[in-house]
């Protein structure tokens, strides 16, 4: 099938400036993401970069429900790993996610991930496909209990298994040889019967409850931005699939080939934590330019730039009075210092100017060449709610744009 977008056919290697404006074109994004948006967490991907299996393939519902013993050696490898999948943080991409949704630019964000790390960022209108290890479920009754629960009554019952410690996997079962005959595996509390991770199993179905929540999203969606995939399973790739049938292109962020390398509109074949944390920035900058355009238009409109110093950064009063010269030299009729504020944990320097990109860069200059890198600055408009803050030593800051 012809990639949807023949214009922008695959392009190895492309920067996030043409990932920003695939953005840009495409609001309300459908947002699929996969095991490489968390192994910059500490959450290792079962797949390489051709998609091959990194480890021996999970294990299947067949054989957890079929058989205890399969069951034992599955918790005892689970209550091992545990602990480092609940101490997993989000990264700079589930950070840039959540962001972009705040902003407008995503939709619906639908994860094959079990880590809840989306939601731990601020993600909202998340749809867990394949589940979230944080649950446990009763096969029987079907009661939902919390994880650490469970984790704390298997602690009780296996104390000789409490000291272990192993590398993890996605699913939080720990690489781990271990035959789990001396496991008490955990009961439910309410009946007794099988409780198991309330994840779906490799080889098992995604209620089909989640599917079309999922598939009504992408029907309302412009285009899908997959990232950290690389598509194998087919409960993510069918996505993919319907999208281009319906003609909605399609961009991917990831290392390494995917399954639906041949739909795609555009190709980032990029480290994801990176390209997204760029974008997230672009995107910001990109809004900070059209606010220079109206302030402009109507010179009324100024915005405030506020350059922070820790309370160390300067020897004497004299350094940044020296500090304010060079500013207000370098801003000319740009701007001018409005206030300071000298205190012994931080310094502040307010700047008023209508064109905050220029102010922006130029303050930038100044800071560089007296060696405070460690500021930040951070631009206000008076009037507003956002506020963009970018370290001057943050080379994707790039030179004030516009
Ligand atoms: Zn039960």
């Amino acid at each position: 099938m012809a990639p949807p977008c023949a214009e922008e056919a695959a392009r190895p290697g492309a920067g996030p400036a043409t990932l920003g404006r695939f953005v840009r074109d495409h609001p309300g994004l459908f947002v699929l993401t996969g095991a490489g948006i968390s192994t910059a967490s500490g959450i290792p991907a079962y797949r390489d970069a051709d998609g091959n299996w990194r480890r021996k393939p999970p294990l299947t519902q067949q054989e957890f429900t079929r058989s205890e013993a399969a069951r034992k050696r599955y918790w005892a490898r689970s209550f091992v790993g545990w602990p480092a999948i609940s101490r997993a943080a989000p990264n700079a991409a589930h950070d840039a996610l959540a962001r972009l949704q705040r902003d407008g630019h995503i939709g619906q964000v639908v994860t094959q991930n079990v880590d809840g790390l989306h939601q731990r960022a601020g993600s909202e209108r998340v749809i867990d496909l394949h589940g979230r290890l944080d649950r446990v479920v009763c096969v029987e009754c079907a009661a939902t209990l919390p994880r650490a629960a469970v984790q704390s009554v298997m602690a009780a019952a296996n104390p000789a298994f409490a000291e272990r410690d192993a590398p993890v996997a996605p699913d939080g079962d720990a690489d781990l040889e271990v035959d789990g005959a001396g496991f008490d595996a955990p009961g439910c509390p309410r009946c007794g019967g099988v409780l198991k991770p309330d994840v779906v199993f490799f080889g098992d179905g995604v209620p089909p409850s989640r599917v079309n929540a999922a598939l009504a999203a992408l029907g309302g969606a412009d285009a899908v931005l997959v990232v950290g995939s690389s598509l194998m399973a087919y409960s993510g790739y069918r996505f993919c699939e319907r999208a281009s049938e319906l003609g909605k292109p399609i961009a991917a962020v990831n290392r390494g080939r995917t399954r639906a390398d041949a739909l795609l509109a555009l190709k980032i074949d990029a480290d994801c934590v990176a390209t997204l944390a760029a974008l997230a920035l672009e995107l910001a900058r990109g809004a900070l330019t059209a606010r220079c355009s109206l302030g402009t238009i109507a010179d009324t409109v100024r915005y405030q730039l506020v350059l922070r110093f820790p309370g160390d950064a300067f020897d004497d009063f004299d350094e940044i009075l020296a500090l304010e010269t060079a500013l207000a030299e370098r801003l000319g009729e740009l701007g001018e210092v409005e206030d300071r504020d000298v205190g012994s944990d931080e310094c502040r320097i307010a700047l008023l100017t209508v064109d905050p990109v220029r102010a922006f860069a130029d303050a930038r200059t100044v800071l560089e060449r007296r060696g405070l890198l460690d500021a930040s600055v951070a631009v206000y408009r008076p009037v507003g709610a956002r506020d963009y803050t970018v370290r001057p030593d943050d080379p994707a800051a790039g030179s004030g744009g516009a």
